[in-house]
Formats: structure tokens, sequence, C-alpha cells
């Protein structure tokens, strides 16, 4: 299953550090590409691919105008993130393990239409909270935890785990 994370509406000016943390934290965890819209911020996809070359693997970031040519180009099923929805730990089985996922998260305003071109409207709780936290959450959930101990090629840095302090090898 290829994972593509669409982060909805980004805005340049307020919303960096949010945004790039929705794109570290789903390498991290096992997507393989996230697409924003909203406002353009090169910064914000050079920051992201700058990890990649560092921290290794094959994550994309991208931009794209509009999210509904994302959706209507997308091959495969899609879910949207969002407080309102079904609760993840009820509906995540009922994903296939065989088909691409797109999975929508928002920023201010999500457009009611994203409501209903999902497959899956899901709530990780029914609280309000956060993307990145949603997205963690969801990851882990549909790679069953697996992606948590994921290995990155050809990094020219990586951690060697320490109980108390910091240890990185260059490559
Ligand atoms: N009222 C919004 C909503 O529909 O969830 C909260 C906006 S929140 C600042 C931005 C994004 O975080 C939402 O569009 C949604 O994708 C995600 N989010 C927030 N809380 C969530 C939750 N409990 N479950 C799933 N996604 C959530």
């Amino acid at each position: 299953m290829k994972v593509t994370v669409l982060r909805l509406g980004h805005r340049a000016g307020r919303d960096p550090r949010i945004s790039t943390h929705c794109g570290l934290v789903v390498r991290a965890l096992g997507a393989d590409e996230i697409i924003y819209t909203g406002e353009k911020d090169q910064g914000l996809i050079d920051s992201i691919e700058k990890v990649r070359e560092n921290w290794g693997g094959n994550f994309k970031a991208s931009y794209e105008k509009s999210w509904k040519t994302v959706v209507k180009n997308w091959k495969g099923k899609i879910v949207h993130l969002t407080m309102y929805g079904m609760p993840v730990q009820d509906v995540v089985k009922e994903i296939p393990e065989d088909e691409d996922l797109l999975v929508i998260v928002g920023g201010e305003k999500v457009p009611f239409e994203v409501y209903e071109k999902a497959d899956w409207n899901i709530g990780v709780t029914n609280q309000p909270h956060s993307e990145i936290a949603a997205l963690a959450v969801f990851l882990d959930r549909i790679f069953k935890g697996k992606t948590i101990s994921k290995k990155f090629p050809n990094a020219t840095k990586e951690v060697v785990p320490q109980k108390c302090g910091k240890k990185i090898i260059e490559k």
C-alpha cells in the first residue's frame, strides 16, 4: 500500500512549523509522499527534501494548487481525518491493504466536498486536536505499528540510540 498525505490550505506566514511537522511525521511513520495545497511555499518543500537527503528513504514532498485535482486523479481509496469522523479503532479494519491510500488533513476550514469525496471520514478520538497527532496515530494504526521501526536506505546520517546522550553516525 502506497500512502500519500494531502495537507490542505497551507498558509506560508502562519503554518510553516505545523506543515513541516506534518511532512516529517508522516515520512518517519512510513508514508511515501506529502502534497501541500494552499499558499505555495518552496521553503517548506525544500526543508522536507533536505531531511530526505540527510536521513534517507524515498519520501517526496510537492505542491499542488488545487486539492480537487489531486482527488480527481487519485487511483485508490481516500481517508479524511476529522474530529467529526468515525472512530479510527472501529473503521481502520475496513481499509484494504492492497490499494493505495490518500490521507487528507485540513487546516483552518475544510470544504464539505472533502467529506463527500472521502471513502472514510475518520476521527482519532472525537476531540479537537491537531493534524500532526491525527496523522501519527492514524499511520501507526494503518501500518499496525510496523513502520515505527522502519529503516531508511541511503541515509548519510543515522542515530545510534543511547540511554543517555546523542550519537549520530555520518556515512
Ligand atoms: N474542526 C476541525 C476538524 O474538522 O477536525 C479542527 C481543525 S484542526 C486545527 C486541523 C485538522 O486537524 C483537521 O482538519 C483534521 O484533519 C485534523 N484533526 C484535528 N482533530 C482531529 C481528530 N480528533 N481526529 C482526526 N483529525 C483531526
